[in-house]
């Protein structure tokens, strides 16, 4: 399959990989927009949060949960991070297997772009 981030988490392609377990892989953004800009995916290949079944609701949990985790050892846990999964073009999503953006480190605006 021709997906860059499967070919991440099967190490064709280099990283900055900070987490991994049997279901996730953590690494940091080519391209931050932030001091700390941290990407989390599933290994297993899911193209949009639109694709996501019932069966992945712990998946998507477990996401979640490690971005507070880097967060926290990033050291934003108090002054704040931002989580962000971009679903479809129009949202701005680039990379067609999901991801959650953990981002942090400056002040974050709201409503983004
Ligand atoms: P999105 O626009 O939500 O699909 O996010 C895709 C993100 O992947 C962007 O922030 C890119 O900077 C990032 N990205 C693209 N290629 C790589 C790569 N090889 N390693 C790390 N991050 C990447
Ligand atoms: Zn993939």
């Amino acid at each position: 399959m021709d997906c860059l981030f499967c070919k991440i988490t099967a190490g064709e392609i280099p990283a900055d990989i900070v987490y991994q377990d049997d279901e996730l892989l953590a690494f940091r953004d080519l391209s931050p927009q932030a001091p700390s800009h941290i990407l989390i995916i599933p290994r297993k290949h899911i193209a949009t949060l639109n694709d996501a079944g019932d069966e992945d609701t712990a998946l998507l949990g477990r996401l979640m949960r490690t971005a507070s985790m880097l967060a926290a050892e990033a050291g934003c846990a108090e002054e704040g991070y931002r989580v962000v999964m971009n679903c479809n073009a129009g949202a701005g999503q680039t990379v067609f297997h999901i991801h959650l953006h953990m981002l942090c480190g400056r002040p974050l605006h709201w409503p983004p772009g």
